[in-house]
């Protein structure tokens, strides 16, 4: 059975939600595309599917064979990886493919040392994954204070989404580096002055989470490229290597118990089933290891009050809300309503759409906009700002629980919370590109976080 990345295309909006809904199928949602003979959306999908879908009526553009493609990335990770040691082995630009699992480790351990140490921290996550890996975060910081706030940027959450911790990994190394040698950094047209970079790291504390799911990516860099999830083991009596795994994503405590909270025709990309190949939400809410480390740095560090989710992709900086649409005139209906369980998820309805305030909202949008902004300048990708909701809702995802922390408990702190949906869709293996397209990406998203830090107050 092989995985092709394909290109669907159905007569209706209808037609496109029947694809979640009736063939449960996960689209790349942010990539719908109104189109003459209806509506498009890249998916990747088996021949078995191409042959249903093909019989109901959807018109399938067939793109690469995903898996075989993936085999050849996996090739060049592990010739590089049998390569002789130089002193520019962990760095990311020096790189010509992607960091594995060891190396993005090694990479942040060797930024917490000398001569850096005066303003790195090496944090070690509490929870050890189901293979028993440790995970860390680095923090970047010089000095100490009340008012500081806290950034935090997470990534590798999807193990096919390799690109994520290499991507955090470089804004590391150039970030220390230029804090270390006190010089501007440069990337397209932008230039991020030495004084600009001093003050991110003087006046504010950043923390890097670049791996969160390295079970899962190990296992997609190794054995199978597509993979999604993490690596808990399947329930009893589920014998088929697809009822491994939670999709981490789907994991969060935010309106976690989708069937409760949501209209039961909404084309929500969320499953029950623990052998769905690519959304599981798990046994509960929180259930995995690699949920608990990413919650834990918010609780740890209650001055978080930014964050980023690394993910691929459709090259969209996604803000709040992915559960509806967002609305600012009627507080009380909001996700902790029960009057409005059931109600949930539907795309232009009047039903239901999820309360943020406005001033909130423009803050999003702005600092979305400066992301945006030096995302262009590196060379010219114009990656498009928008809710997360886009026609498809999501619930129990990263950037939806951080931001409803401080809605469900005001001691919290409000955390504007983002995803970045890196890489075209026009790429071969969007998930894991050709490592020369990749680290084009890596550049452009490292200008976007460096604005990003800079804009965050
Ligand atoms: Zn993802």
């Amino acid at each position: 059975m092989s995985r092709y990345h394909a290109r669907i295309t159905g007569n209706d909006f209808a037609a496109l939600a029947d694809l979640v809904t009736k063939y449960k199928i996960t689209v790349a949602r942010h990539t719908i595309e109104k189109v003459s003979d209806g509506y498009c959306v890249d998916a990747h999908v088996t021949d078995e599917q191409i042959t249903t879908l093909t019989a109901a009526g959807y018109k399938l553009e067939q793109l690469e064979d995903a898996d075989a493609q993936g085999k050849v990335r996996q090739s060049e990770v592990r010739a590089r990886k049998a390569a002789p040691l130089t002193t520019n082995a962990l760095s990311v630009a020096a790189a010509t493919a992607y960091l594995d699992v060891e190396q993005v480790e090694a990479a942040l351990a060797a930024e917490s040392a000398a001569p850096n140490d005066s303003f790195t921290q090496l944090i070690k996550l509490p929870h050890p994954t189901w293979e028993k890996r440790t995970c860390h975060a680095l923090k970047i910081a010089k000095g100490s204070g009340e008012k500081r706030p806290g950034i935090y940027f997470l990534g590798g959450v999807h193990a096919r989404e390799w690109g994520s911790p290499d991507i955090l990994i470089h804004f590391v190394q150039l970030l220390s580096n230029a804090y270390r040698t006190n010089t501007p950094i440069t990337i397209g047209t932008r230039t991020f002055d030495a004084m600009d970079i001093r003050n991110v790291i003087e006046t504010k504390d950043v923390f890097v989470f670049p791996q969160a799911n390295p079970d899962g990516r190990n296992y997609s860099m190794t054995a199978e490229s597509m993979w999604r999830k993490n690596r808990r083991p399947a329930p009893a009596g589920h014998t088929k290597p697809q009822c491994c795994g939670v999709d981490i994503n789907r994991n969060y405590n935010f309106l976690w118990n989708f069937p409760q909270y949501f209209d039961p025709q909404c084309p929500i990309q969320n499953s029950t089933d623990p052998c769905d190949y690519q959304v599981y939400i798990g046994p509960s809410a929180e259930s995995e290891p690699e949920t608990k480390n990413a919650v834990w740095m918010f609780d740890t560090y209650p001055h978080i009050q930014y964050f980023v989710d690394l993910h691929s992709f459709s090259e969209d900086i996604l803000y709040n809300w992915g559960d509806d649409e967002d609305q600012s005139s009627h507080p009380d209906i909001n996700f902790q309503n029960p009057a409005y369980d059931g109600k949930r998820g539907i795309a232009s309805d009047q039903a239901y759409r999820e309360y943020i305030e406005a001033g909130d909202k423009k803050i999003a949008v702005e600092l979305a906009n400066e992301m945006c902004d030096a995302i262009k300048a590196s060379r010219g990708r114009v990656y498009k700002t928008e809710q997360s909701m886009s026609l498809y809702p999501t619930a129990g995802t990263s950037d939806d629980y951080a931001y409803s922390r401080h809605i469900i408990d005001a001691k919290k702190a409000k955390v504007f919370s983002y995803t970045i949906e890196w890489g075209s869709k026009h790429n071969s293996t969007p998930f894991h590109p050709v490592y020369s397209e990749m680290k084009q990406i890596i550049d452009e998203v490292t200008s976007g976080l460096l604005a990003f830090c800079i804009a965050a107050k």
